[in-house]
């Protein structure tokens, strides 16, 4: 079976059609068996387990998360600020069990927006949390604000059996990953993918395919992942952006996936699309 990105899944069924219905809301809410997302430090937290841990509602929460079964899942907004910097988070993703990343992450993006939106972009009067948390009301102009996702591509470009991979500056010593940027308005995913890798690394691609997808909660990216045929791999570096970007041959990423002694990198973590994407490459099945 191909590996799945972190934070996939289907989470809570989301149950779109109980939002408008504040009644039947706070009848959820009001429920013995109702829960409540606990939060550390800025994020949802965790039990020695990895597993997002929850108590009882105590008074109404606004963010209304969505069912598991028949059970009613909610979330306060935090207190204090909530980190945007995933680095602030690393430690906790390494701990995260997978199969509560995607509650995880739709609770840490929806909080992160409604502190960060406390204005309305219209009129700039205050905003109030509506719809169980999934949007923002401006209580003057009466317009209804949502919560966005961002798009980036994250793409492999293969060229004659090779990968090619970057490091940004930020990135601990030895380590290369995918190369990536943000989807402009009024551009495709295939022409982002291909202004990316041209420049980044100077090449020119073609034949750019969907392969999986992610939501990265720092603070609300959807991470499109990619693969693209480069025409060439001579490389004109943008130092601005990358320290370094190489071509790596299959056996070069093999060794650093399996954290061989001497592999020529170190391979982006597991919570990272870019790891799914060349875990599937190696596999010789993107999809
Ligand atoms: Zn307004």
């Amino acid at each position: 079976m191909l590996p799945d990105p972190f934070f996939a899944g289907p989470g809570l069924d989301r149950a779109d059609a109980l939002r408008c219905q504040p009644d039947r809301i706070g009848a959820l809410a009001a429920q013995p068996d109702a829960r409540q997302l606990e939060w550390e430090n800025g994020a949802p937290a965790l039990g020695g387990d990895g597993r997002l841990r929850w108590s009882a509602v105590t008074q109404a929460p606004p963010l209304f998360l969505g069912l598991d079964g028949e059970v009613p899942h909610f979330s306060d907004l935090p207190p204090g600020n909530v980190p945007i910097d995933s680095r602030a988070h690393f430690g906790l993703l390494g701990q995260l069990d997978a199969a509560d990343a995607p509650v995880f992450a739709a609770a840490l993006s929806l909080a992160n927006w409604h502190r960060r939106h406390l204005f309305c972009s219209v009129c700039g009067e205050p905003t109030a949390p509506n719809r169980g948390g999934w949007s923002r009301a401006c209580g003057s102009c009466a317009a209804e604000h949502y919560p966005r996702a961002d798009p980036v591509v994250i793409m492999l470009a293969e060229h004659d059996g090779r990968l090619l991979l970057g490091r940004q500056p930020q990135y601990p010593p030895g380590r290369f990953s995918a190369l990536a940027g943000f989807v402009e308005p009024g551009e495709t995913i295939e022409a982002a993918v291909a202004r990316e890798l041209h420049e980044e690394a100077g090449i020119v691609v073609r034949d750019v395919r969907y392969v999986a997808s992610q939501p990265w909660p720092f603070p609300s990216t959807l991470m499109i992942g990619a693969h693209a045929v480069a025409t060439g791999d001579t490389l004109t570096i943008d130092r601005q952006e990358l320290d370094d970007a190489r071509w790596f041959s299959r056996g070069e990423v093999e060794a650093a996936l399996h954290g061989e002694e001497g592999a020529a990198f170190l391979p982006p973590p597991r919570f990272a699309i870019a790891r799914t994407l060349i875990e599937r490459w190696v596999s010789g099945r993107l999809k």
